[in-house]
């Protein structure tokens, strides 16, 4: 290591201090990776593994890309969840003898990222914070690019679960010594980092959030000081933002405490409704989100989604959402008009987060300045809004006038990215910068000027002013005529034909001008830096104006939808009912379209249609009527108007939705395993206010097994006190429709089919009562199966309902007059002839003179002549 270069010394000097990331080493115009680093790096972006010294025992390998595109490959490191710290030069290497000061100025992790490139504009980008202990759980997320806040104490691990459901986090820190690996469910892992257990001590954690929230009174109110668990989590999340940002965070000064005001959607859930992926390929198509997003900004997009995952638990909130909705909705020129002006609207949370965190250009400036300039209008539009929560928010928004107009008046209209290279300031903003612009733009004339002076003064008419890179400003004459130069001319250089020269005044210039360019590149600098520190300083208040943006981005968006796709506005109640009129899937009805979407009607309470039973054949409708209850209470209860003719809502606590495993094989658990224990979660959680959705649970095992426990399930959520909740269980085991006749509240439904001119027909409409036993057989019937095959299907269930066995043993299904020759003749004969002796020895036995005595005898001699097959007991 002595012979290391001193380079390479102060790499790993620096790389010691951060051996979980990949180091990016700032040379010059380009950002290297050496080493290990380097390997993976090169792997990773596909770049060319090169290697230093090579050949000698100091061989290092490496890799870089140059500084102007580092932003693409930060972003392919860490989406594929790396850390990556990046290094920079801290000092100016013209002014510095030896390596350049360098040192790592932040780590860039898959939940810390802030560049735009880094994040999905309508999705938030949560950092959490775990810490577990016997008594319970503590949380926190964290949104560093928007600067939003949550903590969370829980009791128990299903509430933390649901909340990280919730945030879907990118990246999980816990204390290292206390792994904490969630099972999580969902496609995207987040990426797990361990800390020092110290960062959770109370105290430690306590002094982190004291030092972020400069305010006592502020963090006093928000109620987290009285939730240990939570202030662990946070504090370390603080103190972990603090190692990798290296820089102050203002716009995370409001922490919100996470408490029973949502209803909550756990991650099965929102996988099954297919809330914000689809089940086919994980994609957004055909999603509740890709209908009901209808917003015109990132900001409106992203709380929509909040919206979405977590919809309201209170009537007088929900109320006031579907008030502002509809007020949308009956002023449609008003709302036009808003939703195009917000369309100019930038995304000034994360504008303002890059600006908290000095880690915005000039371009993000002047973003904010045009997103400021439409909030006054925007503002004025609202005026004739009446609904309170429109007004609420109508005087939330802060045109930030004063920052406006500084931006305004600091910042050219179309600045560069560059922020080292000038060109970011405005003319007249500040004088000492006007004057060596002035200077730069009157060295042109200054110099022809000069020329005209020099020619008379020498009489030398081709005498020329110049500049070059090497030798700067001269005056070149020709070889011919140098030897009438004046004696105060010094020579700078000789050329084939020609002389060149400098005076003393052309020297005195020549310095004053280039001093001039470096001065006015650093000045802007500092200018810019100082523009976007005062921004800074507003970061609360831009914040509040953004919150407000979105919010009513989030509302006039849910008016839209509700206007183009016919939505109406839901009756909310406190009390059980359920009750939907001609209902649809918000989601297929957009797919269905060209066929017509069918609405079916709904009606569930708590006294008499507690559990609905639902049958009908494959492709029937079930399994979409049932989502489409839960998604009608979901769109209800975050403020939408839901897609029906009429609807009221029982508000609920928690929707559920289980679906029988059949094809989930892409998750490494036994699939009927994870259907059980999705299913032991619920009958634990439910309570009589929840929505239960069943799909098909006991698929996942055989006939009868999934028969036991479907009718289990059923007759615990009827009969347990507190967990009889609402339920739609959709079912292709008919024997369950029998729980109706012995359960009061639970009652059946079905789908069924039909043929027409030779086709089956999928009626799509929910009828009242079981199926009828043979739709399955109906079903195959009208798709052409061979009528012999339909008709022996129609015996063998016969069979299958008298009695699964004959008096000899033999399976019951085997009997009747259609099977095909070959079954018949595979039968096996002995039974046939035992059969056929015990029938005759019946059909000439003498009963009516028989004793009870000799009978039982018969009987007894009869069934001792039989294969016994059948175990008793
Ligand atoms: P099941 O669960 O009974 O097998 P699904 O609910 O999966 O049936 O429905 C099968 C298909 O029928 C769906 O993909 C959908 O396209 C269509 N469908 C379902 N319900 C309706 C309806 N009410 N109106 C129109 N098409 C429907
Ligand atoms: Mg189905």
């Amino acid at each position: 290591m002595s012979e290391l270069t001193p380079i390479l010394r102060q790499y790993h000097e620096i790389k010691s201090r951060h051996k979980d990331a990949i180091l990016l080493f700032r040379l010059g115009d380009f950002y290297e990776m050496f080493y290990e680093d380097a390997e993976l790096g090169a792997r990773e972006l596909e770049l060319a593994l090169t290697a230093r010294h090579r050949g000698t025992p100091n061989e290092t390998p490496m890799c870089g890309f140059p500084a102007k595109a580092a932003d693409s490959y930060i972003q392919r490191l860490v989406k594929r969840g790396h850390r990556v710290a990046i290094c920079e030069q801290l000092s100016d290497p013209k002014e510095s003898r030896g390596p350049v000061d360098r040192d790592v100025v932040r780590i860039v992790t898959p939940g810390t990222a802030t560049e735009d490139a880094l994040l999905e504009p309508k999705a938030n980008a949560f950092l959490a914070s775990i810490y577990s202990t016997k008594k319970g759980y503590g949380a926190a997320f964290v949104d560093v690019s928007t600067g939003e806040f949550h903590v969370l104490e829980a009791r128990e691990m299903q509430e933390l679960l649901d909340a990280v459901a919730q945030f879907a986090p990118k990246e999980i820190l816990y204390p290292e010594d206390s792994p904490c690996r969630l099972t999580l469910e969902g496609e995207d892992d987040p990426a797990y980092t361990p800390l020092p257990p110290d960062l959770f001590r109370l105290k430690d954690a306590e002094r982190s959030m004291r030092e972020q929230f400069e305010d006592p009174a502020a963090l006093e109110a928000s109620g987290v000081v009285k939730r240990p668990l939570a202030v662990q989590a946070a504090g370390a999340l603080l103190s972990y933002l603090r190692r990798t940002q290296k820089r102050p965070l203002p716009h995370l000064r409001e922490v919100h405490v996470l408490e029973g005001a949502a209803v909550v959607l756990d991650s099965t859930t929102q996988r099954n409704l297919e809330i914000f992926r689809n089940l086919q390929d994980g994609g957004t198509a055909g999603t509740l989100f890709s209908v009901l997003d209808r917003t015109e900004t990132a900001m409106g997009g992203r709380l929509l989604r909040q919206w979405t995952v977590r919809p309201l638990a209170h009537k007088r909130e929900i109320e006031a959402r579907l008030d502002a909705v509809e007020e949308f909705l009956k002023k449609p020129t008003e709302r036009g008009a808003f939703r195009e002006r917000l369309e100019r609207i930038l995304d000034i949370e994360r504008l303002t987060g890059r600006i908290a965190m000095s880690t915005a250009n000039a371009r993000d400036l002047a973003a904010l300045r045009v997103s400021l300039e439409a909030v006054g209008p925007l503002r004025a539009m609202l005026a004739p809004f009446r609904s309170s929560l429109v007004e609420t928010l109508r005087d939330a928004l802060d045109p930030l006038e004063d920052v406006h107009a500084l931006l305004g008046r600091a910042l050219v209209d179309e600045p560069p990215v560059a922020l080292r290279e000038g060109g970011l300031i405005r003319e007249g903003y500040d004088a000492g910068l006007d004057e060596r612009r002035t200077l730069q733009r009157d060295a042109k004339k200054y110099l022809s000027d000069l020329e005209a002076r020099e020619r008379r003064a020498t009489g030398i008419d081709t005498l020329r002013v110049g500049y070059n890179r090497v030798h700067g400003y001269y005056i070149e004459i020709t070889k011919a005529r140098a030897a009438k130069a004046p004696p105060h001319y010094e020579r700078r250089q000789t050329l084939v034909n020609a002389e060149r020269y400098i005076t003393p005044e052309l020297k005195e210039y020549e310095a004053k001008l280039l001093g001039a360019e470096d001065w006015s590149r650093e000045r802007e600098y500092e200018l810019f830096c100082s523009l976007r520190a005062e921004a800074a300083r507003h970061a609360e208040r831009l914040l509040r104006t953004a919150r407000a943006l979105a919010a009513l981005d989030a509302l006039a968006a849910l008016a839209d939808a509700a206007h183009r796709f016919g939505y109406v506005r839901p009756r909310i109640t406190e009390d059980s009912r359920l009750e939907v009129r001609a209902g649809r899937h918000p989601v297929v009805e957009r797919i269905a379209a060209r066929d017509g979407f069918v609405p079916n009607d709904l009606k569930l309470d708590n006294d008499s249609r507690q559990i609905l039973l639902i049958t009908g054949p494959n492709m029937g409708g079930k399994s979409t009527y049932l989502r489409q209850a839960a998604l009608l209470v979901l769109m209800a209860q975050m403020g939408s108007f839901v897609a029906a003719q009429e609807a009221e809502v029982g508000l609920v606590d928690r929707v559920f939705t289980r679906v029988g495993a059949s094809d989930n094989l892409a998750r490494g658990q036994s699939t009927f395993m994870v259907e059980m224990s999705e299913t032991a979660n619920i009958l634990r959680s439910a309570t009589t206010r929840s929505l239960i959705v069943l799909d098909e649970v006991g698929r996942g095992t055989s006939t009868f097994d999934g028969v036991s426990l479907a009718w289990a399930i059923v007759e615990h959520l009827h009969e347990t006190p507190g967990v009889a909740a609402k339920t739609l269980f959709a079912t292709h085991y008919l024997e369950l429709t029998e729980l109706a006749r012995v359960l009061p509240r639970v009652q059946n439904a079905h789908f069924t089919a039909k043929e027409w001119r030779d086709r089956v027909i999928f009626l799509r409409k929910v009828e009242p009562g079981a199926a009828d036993r043979s739709y399955g057989i109906h079903v195959a019937q009208l798709a052409g199966l061979p009528e012999s095959a339909v008709a022996r299907a129609r015996e063998v269930l016969r069979n299958l309902e008298e009695g699964a066995f004959l008096l000899d043993g033999s399976p019951a299904l085997l009997q009747g007059e259609h099977r095909p020759a070959a079954a018949r003749t595979e039968q096996p004969s002995l039974f046939q002839e035992v059969e056929t002796d015990a029938l005759e020895a019946l059909r000439k036995a003498n009963v009516e003179e028989m004793t009870p005595v000799e009978a039982l005898a018969f009987l007894a001699k009869l069934r001792d002549g039989l294969p016994n097959r059948r175990k008793k007991g």
